[in-house]
């Protein structure tokens, strides 16, 4: 196939790509328009939860669009009612809103935590978040992470969200003042470079919040739907938070996000939200196949021990080639390159001949792995012998 240059010169330029179409995708495989196969360690930066064209959700897509796609929002649909059930009785939260991205999931988050604010709080409207923290590219999400630069860009920010220090409570503690409703953070933060809050921080969080009467916001938008080998990452540390994000693993691949709130905080009076398809049948039947896939049991426990197979390798790695280590819960890591030649490590992988590696470096000193959570042991066996071989060529 020929790289279609004038297809490419018709998109908007937000971000450099390489010079690849990719055509098709199997489990953690992907083709490009040269026929060329790549294993694949970003599966659409850990959207993919179940690898590229999973059965279960080919099937889903086809049973329910040829049934129902969208009858409004301002209907109800069994497929929407059917997924938020699975979500409250598989959590601490008692009610769903279902939206179409991370970004709107969080846009909701805090419109939520704000109406809470408004009703129970005398107005109380900010949300402390962390520093280095990412939630999403609408203006507000934009203001909520703590992404160098992100405050100028687009300025005016939106106001009310002060950033503390992830792990250090005392910084969450001194920026509480009257005004302050909740405290929002990602429970492993992703783009940062997978740095997780600590179980103690958690718990001490949820006992600050509880006492000074703040919500618990988690954004697990990339931690949830048993990607850190729980079925949501707070339940690490056994806490119970008063607000949840999910998106990306719950659509596997497919558009779909979800606001879940314990019932005492549902603060949303008819009209404060809503969007044309939220809760739309087509993506909740995909919803319900990724969930009942990513919640047995025995998935669950492959995703450790791949995770542990996974950790194993990279620190052999980082010891053989003198690195700084790894860190990560399940399987979303991160191997400590300690010198700053991710990029060059990105490009060699995907150049590697007659098959490519497709590897994330979130920063110039780090390499972050997001694999399909049903990789296969021969699959990360595969790629840690890839990863020597072009660290080798890397470093010659
Ligand atoms: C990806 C991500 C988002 C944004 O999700 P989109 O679907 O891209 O809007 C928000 N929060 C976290 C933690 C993420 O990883």
């Amino acid at each position: 196939m020929k790289f279609d240059q004038a297809g490419v010169d018709a998109l908007m330029e937000i971000t450099q790509r390489p010079e690849l179409v990719f055509v098709r995708g199997e489990g953690s495989w992907l083709e490009d328009h040269n026929g060329k196969r790549y294993l694949d360690f970003i599966q659409g930066w850990a959207v993919n939860c179940l690898g590229h064209c999973p059965p279960a959700i080919v099937q889903a897509l086809a049973v329910q669009s040829a049934r129902l796609i969208n009858p409004s929002p301002a209907f109800y649909n069994q497929p929407a009612m059917d997924l938020a059930k699975r979500l409250t009785d598989a959590s601490c939260f008692d009610r769903v809103f279902f939206a179409n991205s991370g970004a709107e999931a969080n846009e909701g988050a805090i419109k939520l935590a704000r109406k809470w604010g408004r009703v129970h709080r005398d107005g109380a409207y900010k949300i402390i978040t962390f520093d280095h923290g990412f939630h999403g590219r609408t203006l507000a999400t934009m203001s909520a992470s703590g992404k160098p630069g992100w405050d100028t860009i687009f300025a005016p920010q939106v106001p009310g969200f002060p950033k503390a220090t992830l792990n250090d409570l005392e910084s969450v503690r001194a920026l509480i003042d009257d005004q302050t409703v909740a405290v929002m953070l990602e429970p492993v933060q992703g783009e940062a470079g997978v740095l997780p809050a600590t179980n103690e921080f958690m718990r001490a969080l949820r006992r600050l919040t509880q006492e000074r009467g703040l919500l618990l916001i988690v954004d697990e938008v990339q931690t949830g739907m048993s990607r850190t080998g729980t079925l949501f990452a707070y339940q690490h540390s056994g806490i119970e938070p008063d607000i949840m994000t999910l998106a990306k693993g719950i659509g596997g691949g497919a558009p779909l996000a979800a606001l879940c709130a314990r019932e005492d905080v549902c603060a949303f009076e008819h009209g404060d939200q809503g969007g044309t398809y939220n809760g739309n049948p087509l993506m909740a039947a995909v919803g319900i196949a990724v969930f009942d896939a990513v919640s047995a049991p025995a998935f669950l426990d492959a995703v450790n021990e791949r995770a542990l197979q996974l950790s194993t390798g990279l620190q052999a790695l980082s010891a053989k080639w003198d690195m700084q280590g790894e860190r990560g819960v399940g399987l979303l890591r991160a191997l400590k390159l300690g010198r700053g030649e991710g990029g060059a490590i990105v490009q060699a992988a995907r150049d590697r001949k007659p098959e490519g590696l497709l590897l994330n470096a979130p920063r110039p000193d780090l390499l972050r792995f997001m694999p399909a959570l049903n990789v296969s042991a021969d699959e990360v066996d595969l790629m840690l012998s890839w990863l020597d071989e072009i660290i080798a060529q890397v470093r010659r």
